[in-house]
């Protein structure tokens, strides 16, 4: 039987039929309801947020607020409100308040938290620094949490230190006479600043003007002020490198990073419950090494849980004599690498031209007679005892006169005016029950697992959180804004150990 296609083929002549489909109207105008509850899923971390600052005391941040009922005066946004909302915005790595502003007009997850209201990014720049005291009180208030739930247990903690970009640029370092110049132009500026009164800028625009050269003089005169610290706080004069401070932020300093390069930073010290990998302690520094950071650390920890960890895990960067000293005074079992000093010795012996048959393992020491003895037979006597940041180092020298003299000069001293000379680390009781507890194998087990605790809450405060470069400037701003990220990876870590298993149970 023949098929009738009289319904899909149009006779002779005429045109198809146009499809019906659907217009889009972009000019209509549209009231519908929204259900703020049903914005966001059941199982949202924002709702895990929302719940863990509701039950903690929040009362340091309600005492700082001015406004009150039965007065003038407009209503404040809730803490519990602004803590939540940077929170989240930390967790999902969202740093700047004018972005959750923006994220407060159409994320469903902001909407829900602030009840479709969008908060004005200057209270939530203010409210990121203004509560010092209040937000490390918060950071103690949420260990106590995650202590209840027994995720901290403060029998290993792992401490380490990473560097995180400061708001400043590398062209940002300038020398003494620089600064002074930029100083001078600065305040000439502030001077001639324009007019408040005048009509042909608006007055906003000149008191924007005005506060903005205001704070250029200031950092200026406060790297000024830092040059001056860095030059006294040199143990030996800097010889042809001319100290530089940031005339951006003047309380950075120039670090060299995980990628062996350097660049304005901070130094931020983090300590980590080996457990649940719970920070336990957070500071940040402008000292370039981590040699003195442990027995801050320690405080740090001892101020936040009450009690000192039982055993702290660090690497070589922090095992010295001082911590070894520190932590046996104050009988924190310390687990970590034994200082590698020959490679560095040996780096420093070719740079200064001198054969590898003359390096200091050459060198033999006479412990009858505390001295070395050189391969050339001479002996190199105790000169003196050197203290360089946290280590003690005794140094033995040869006479001028045998150098002189010796056949191996340029060798063994190239260049140098005076005898040849080895230092030798000062071995106390501590060094040598480290050297000691170190070379067993219980010892070495709990150090393998140093870099996989210690670099976890590093790499999630950087990859996930975004940490990897300061958006505040200055040391205390700077601090803040780490407590607000390890703060955040703490929640995110009760979130997911404790809220969401509960969440999944329920289901
Ligand atoms: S240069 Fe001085 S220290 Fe070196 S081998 Fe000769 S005498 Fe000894």
């Amino acid at each position: 039987m023949e098929k009738d296609k009289s319904w899909t083929t149009p006779p002779k002549g005429e045109q198809p039929p146009r499809v019906r489909q659907k217009e889009i109207n972009r000019q209509q105008l549209l009231l519908r309801p929204v259900e703020v509850e049903k914005l966001i899923e059941k199982d949202h971390p924002v709702r895990a947020i929302w719940e863990l600052v509701g039950r903690l005391n929040l009362e340091p941040f309600y005492a700082e607020i001015e406004s009150v009922e039965g007065v003038a005066g407009r209503p404040v946004w809730d803490p519990r409100l602004l803590i939540s909302l940077w929170l989240y915005a930390y967790k999902d790595g969202v740093s700047s308040a004018r972005e959750i502003a923006r994220l407060c007009e159409y994320h469903p997850a902001y909407q829900w938290l602030t009840g479709l209201e969008v908060v004005n990014y200057h209270t939530l720049a203010d409210f990121r620094i203004r509560h010092k005291e209040a937000l490390d009180q918060l950071f103690i208030e949420v260990l106590g949490v995650l202590s209840h739930e027994g995720l901290v247990t403060l029998q290993r903690v792992m401490h380490d230190g990473t560097k995180v970009k400061a708001c400043a640029s590398d062209k940002s370092f300038h020398r003494k006479a620089t600064l002074q110049d930029h100083l001078r132009l600065a305040r000439e500026q502030v001077e001639q600043m324009a007019d408040p009164e005048s009509e042909e800028l608006s007055q906003r625009v000149v008191q924007a003007q005005q506060r903005a050269l205001r704070e250029r003089q200031q950092r200026l005169e406060e790297a000024i002020r830092a040059l001056g610290q860095m030059e006294a706080s040199r143990s030996e004069p800097s010889g042809k490198k001319e100290t530089r401070a940031s005339s951006t932020d003047p309380e950075a300093r120039v670090m060299l990073g995980a990628k062996g390069a350097y660049g304005p930073s901070y130094n931020v010290q983090i300590s980590t419950d080996a457990g649940a990998k719970i920070i336990v302690g957070v500071g940040v520094t402008q000292a370039a090494t981590d040699a003195a950071e442990l027995d801050p650390a320690v405080e740090r920890v001892k101020a936040n849980m009450g009690e000192k960890p039982k055993q702290m895990v660090v690497d070589g960067g922090l095992t010295n004599q001082a911590t070894m000293e520190a932590m046996a005074e104050k009988q924190v079992d310390l687990i970590g690498a034994l200082p590698e000093r020959r490679g560095g010795a040996e780096k420093r012996m070719k740079q200064r031209g001198v054969s590898p048959e003359f390096y200091p393992q050459a060198f033999e020491y006479d412990a009858s007679a505390d001295c070395y003895r050189c391969p050339a037979g001479k002996e190199l006597p105790y000169e003196t005892e050197e203290r360089s940041g946290a280590s003690v180092r005794r140094r033995y020298r040869a006479k001028v006169s045998d150098c002189r003299g010796c056949v191996f000069q340029s060798q063994c001293c190239p260049g140098t005016k005076r005898g040849r000379s080895v230092v030798r680390s000062k071995a106390t009781p501590e060094m040598a029950a480290f050297q000691a507890k170190m070379e067993t194998p219980e010892a070495q087990a709990v150090y393998k697992q140093r870099a996989g605790v210690a670099e976890f809450p590093n790499a999630w405060i950087k990859d996930k959180i975004g940490l990897r470069q300061f958006r505040l400037r200055g040391l205390v701003k700077v601090t803040l804004e780490a407590v607000w990220a390890c703060l955040t990876y703490n929640v995110c870590q009760w979130i997911r150990l404790c809220w969401k298993p509960q969440q999944l149970a329920q289901a």
